[in-house]
């Protein structure tokens, strides 16, 4: 008789989630998923929580593989060695493999008064108590979103279309990664809904005060609720538990997933950087990288050498309120393709896409194993001119 299989998953996103289904394919396997919330939080969501307009959460059952146990607590602590993660409530749960799919939150804003007086949305808490600091603030009062990035349009327009006065403060480019079409459409969106969008070079943020918000030319715009947008960043328990990480604290892993440390830690979603090369944080790439991520261990306890990841971004979707959106055809390296679909027919392909990444997570929980995705070569290409080698071989770090 096979002996048991313990996986201990830390982070119950859509990584996370995608791991843990997929790996129920086993009997022999026991998944755990260890996440500080009772409830799955799908994050593209959570600029609907700020405006009102969704409660960014679904109940785990729904999304979660029967079988899965799920433990609600913070892992405080890897040992690699000793293969068990500690836990903020006290304790230790032991692992044969650890998948680490702790995602991503607000990056710590280095601007003078943005961490005390601007508010963050990237977590589920941090969209709570926007949500709530908007309640309190009069209904005219003057909110400034900082930062053009999609997080920063979907925020401004949202807040816009329940009657805010909105300024979008995007210190560069608004849109960075749109094409210069879908760009100007959403532009005229944004105008549309009463957002004032103020780009270019001279508009990134100095200083941020309790009610006022400094740019880089002089200007100071009075702010009573002051959301900032601008990066995510990655926590820092990889770093902490000394393995190898990237500048921002994601762990490295080879093209499949594995540590460069220790062939038992997998990482996967918006926490992974294979060959240092990481991905576009989202939640399809997440769920990618968890099935990915689930497919290596299932190789190796078969005793067969797991593949390379290989995975290409079809698009990238911005909602304009909810009654309109930019859907960006992207090229197989994640750049902007001249094709983008707009207005009413953009926004249901947003929803639809939302519902989906939702929806696979289930469709993996009921069928494990059948969750699967467009493939490209780019990736190979792009790492054999950085590296000159193949991406599978990728050398691990000392
Ligand atoms: C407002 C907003 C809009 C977005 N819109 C889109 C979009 O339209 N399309 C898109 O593709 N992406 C979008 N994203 C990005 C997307 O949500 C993320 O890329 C995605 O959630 C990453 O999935 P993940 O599983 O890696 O991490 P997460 O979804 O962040 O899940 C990680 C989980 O790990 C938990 N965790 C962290 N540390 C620990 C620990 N120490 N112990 C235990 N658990 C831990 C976290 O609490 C969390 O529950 C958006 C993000 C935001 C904030």
């Amino acid at each position: 008789m096979n002996e048991n299989i313990e996986v201990v998953v830390i982070g119950g996103g859509y990584a996370g989630v995608m791991a843990a289904n997929r790996l129920t394919q086993r009997d022999d396997v026991t998944v755990t998923v260890i996440n500080p919330r009772r409830t799955f939080v799908p994050r593209l969501r959570l600029h609907q929580l700020a405006g009102g307009t969704h409660d960014a959460t679904v109940a785990y059952p729904e999304v979660l593989a029967e079988g899965v146990r799920l433990v609600a607590d913070t892992v405080t602590r890897i040992d690699a060695p000793g293969r068990s993660v500690t836990l903020a409530s006290g304790g230790t749960v032991g692992y044969d493999y650890l998948i680490y799919a702790a995602g991503s939150g607000s990056a710590e804003p280095s601007v003078p008064g943005a961490s005390e007086f601007a508010r963050p949305i990237a977590t589920l808490e941090a969209a709570q108590q926007l949500r709530s600091a908007l309640e309190a603030a009069p209904a005219a009062a003057p909110v400034v979103v900082v930062g053009g990035g999609p997080t920063g349009i979907e925020t401004a327009a949202e807040l816009a279309e329940q009657g805010r006065r909105v300024t979008l403060v995007c210190g560069g480019v608004l849109g960075p990664y749109l094409h210069p079409r879908a760009r100007r459409t959403a532009a005229r969106r944004l105008a549309r809904l009463g957002v004032t969008v103020l780009d270019g070079p001279d508009t990134k943020v100095t200083a941020v005060a309790r009610r006022a918000v400094r740019l880089g030319d002089g200007r100071e715009l009075p702010s009573e609720v002051t959301v900032w947008t601008v990066g995510f960043g990655v926590p820092d328990l990889a770093a902490r538990s000394g393995l190898t990480v990237d500048a921002v604290g994601r762990l490295i892993t080879d093209e499949t997933l594995t540590s460069v440390d220790d062939e038992r830690i997998l990482a996967a979603g918006d926490s992974a950087a294979p060959s240092d090369l990481p991905f576009r944080m989202s939640a399809y790439g997440a769920g990618c990288l968890g099935a990915h991520a689930a497919d290596t261990i299932l190789a190796r306890i078969a005793g067969e050498p797991p593949a390379p990841i290989d995975l290409s971004f079809p698009a990238m979707c911005v909602s304009l309120g909810r009654r309109a959106a930019v859907f960006q055809l992207a090229r197989k390296d994640d750049t902007a393709r001249r094709l983008y679909v707009g207005g009413r027919a953009g926004a249901k392909l947003k929803e639809i896409s939302c519902q989906f990444s939702v929806k696979h997570l289930v469709a993996e929980a009921r069928r494990p194993g059948s969750h699967s995705w467009p493939k490209g070569d780019h990736r190979k290409q792009v790492l054999q001119a950085e590296r000159g080698g193949a991406p599978s071989t990728v050398a691990r770090a000392s």
